[in-house]
């Protein structure tokens, strides 16, 4: 723990143990009066407890955002804008302690804590607060006969499901940019991950927000993020998670024709050509794999490497793979940390097992750590084909296979092999070819020569089963407002 938090900790520590609800600005608890146990990932030990919140408290949420939306969303933006920055501004001072709540809510490392979660949830408040600033709409003449231009408004109450890898990263993806616009908002964080998310509360109602525009109800997905995905006065629904949870959403969404965005699954490849910069690929690699535990849903799982260097490719990522300091979360010289739960680290052992038996060769890693928490062993598995299930399904581990190939063109079918297109990252010093294959390969977002590189106004989002729709920019304030066309006869 650094020193600067020590003093404060204390006190969010007796905060954190049992979170409430935050309900018309209220901190509430669940109807049912029950709560579900919170356990610390790399000690396997309870640390609080969450609301079991059901129907009836996304019921108190959903009536207290509707209230609060006829004066909201005819706020002038420039107040909406002013108290999205106080937000940003608040996560900010509150920096240390959020990143130290979110280490040891989810496992991940407080480095990257710090480098990237915290960091992200300030910037998307900010991005969003000032994009709203900078709308226009369209206008369209037609002929000399009539103008047409396009109004937009706020939907109502935005339906918000988020889940445990980049909790509060997530959140904040999603609510900054639906109240941005002028909606008020149900947010259903993951169960496993509440701790942050109290916090956010907290930081909103110290900002002034007013009362009914954030509500956060935590519980089991199920339950209350299954009764939000289908309640009747929520017309949009914005959903981070797997992709069998999404298709559940939707199936709960659809009777109502509510708007919904799915950012789901993948199983993203990364791609290296014999021209690469090996020297870059390398260490890049060694992230896009095991950063946060290989727990990123942009995390290449993937590897395919083109023969003439693969050799030499399998022996340097093993090495480096091997330097990896796996430990507790909350030392700063931590690479990777624990897995979020039991079922998680059973999950991710399985498909270690299962990599045996399909023929694979686990060149390094491949078991559980001894030691209290949930902690795998980084892990590289050579020998399999693209037909495997370890090639096919998502681990969502510290887990990398490693696969040749021969031409640009069995590249591209290997990276398209399978049912989720969510990102893929290509190494190679030709340009021309450079293009060719993003062109060719079937995913939401392609990265040349580096991975996680975000730019928050680019269009984000899965191709196939890696989710509908797109969020990001000028994506998720469409995303957020309904269009109106209004037609003038001149
Ligand atoms: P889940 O799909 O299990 O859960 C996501 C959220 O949905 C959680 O808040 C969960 O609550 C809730 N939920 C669960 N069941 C239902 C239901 N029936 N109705 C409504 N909500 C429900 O995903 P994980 O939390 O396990 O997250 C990992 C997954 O998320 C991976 O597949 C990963 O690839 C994907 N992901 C995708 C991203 C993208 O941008 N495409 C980014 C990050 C992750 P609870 O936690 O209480 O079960």
């Amino acid at each position: 723990m650094t020193t600067a938090i020590k003093g404060s900790t204390v006190a969010a520590m007796r905060d954190v143990v049992r979170v409430p609800n935050y309900i018309g600005g209220e901190f509430v608890a669940p109807a049912s009066g029950r709560y579900i146990d919170n356990i610390c990932p790399s000690t396997g030990e309870w640390m609080g407890e969450i609301p079991d919140s059901d129907d009836r408290d996304v019921d108190a949420a959903v009536q207290a955002a509707e209230k609060a939306f006829p004066a909201w969303s005819r706020t002038l933006a420039s107040e909406r804008s002013r108290l999205l920055l106080k937000i940003a501004d608040l996560i900010e001072q509150n920096f240390e302690m959020l990143a130290y709540f979110e280490s040891l809510d989810s496992g991940k490392p407080i480095s990257l804590a710090k480098r990237l979660d915290i960091p992200r949830a300030m910037a998307n408040f900010r991005f969003f607060a000032t994009a709203i600033l900078h709308q226009a709409s369209e206008a369209y003449m037609t002929d000399a006969a009539a103008l047409n231009y396009t109004l937009r408004r706020p939907l109502g109450v935005a339906g918000l499901i988020s889940p445990w890898n980049l909790p509060l990263y997530l959140l904040t993806w999603k609510i900054a940019p639906a109240i941005a616009v002028g909606n008020t908002c149900v947010a259903k964080p993951s169960e496993l991950t509440p701790i942050t998310a109290k916090m956010l509360s907290k930081i909103v109602a110290d900002a002034g927000l007013p009362p009914g525009v954030v509500n956060i109800v935590h519980g089991a997905g199920p339950k209350a993020g299954a009764a939000l995905a289908a309640h009747p006065n929520v017309p949009v629904i914005s959903f981070t998670g797997g992709t069998a949870t999404g298709a559940k959403v939707a199936a709960a969404a659809a009777p109502r024709f509510k708007k919904i965005s799915l950012e789901l699954g993948g199983k993203n490849p990364n791609v290296i050509f014999a021209d690469a910069d090996v020297e870059q690929a390398i260490p890049t690699s060694i992230q896009s794999s095991f950063a946060n535990q290989g727990e990123i849903c942009l995390c290449g799982s993937r590897i395919f490497v083109e023969r003439s260097i693969y050799k030499q490719f399998v022996e340097r990522f093993v090495e480096a793979t091997k330097r990896l300091r796996v430990g507790d979360p909350l030392e700063e010289s931590t690479d990777v940390g624990a897995l979020i739960s039991e079922a998680h680290l059973k999950k991710v052992l399985g498909y270690i097992d299962l990599a045996r038996s399909e023929g694979g060769t686990i060149v390094t890693g491949g078991h559980r750590i001894d030691r209290s928490g949930y902690f795998v062993e980084p892990t590289v598995i050579t020998g399999l084909t693209c037909d495997c299930r370890v090639l096919q399904e998502e681990i969502f581990g510290p887990v990398v296979t490693i696969t040749p190939f021969d031409s640009e063109e069995e590249a591209i079918s290997f990276t398209n092999s399978t049912r989720y297109g969510l990102s893929a990252s290509v190494w190679t010093r030709d340009l021309q070819r450079a293009h060719r294959v993003a062109a060719a390969i079937d995913s939401g977002t392609v990265w040349i020569n580096c991975w996680l590189l975000r730019d928050l106004r680019v269009p984000f989002g899965g191709m196939k089963e890696s989710g509908v729709g797109r969020e990001g920019g000028v994506d998720s304030l469409r995303f957020f407002t309904e269009e109106k066309n209004v037609c003038v006869k001149l």
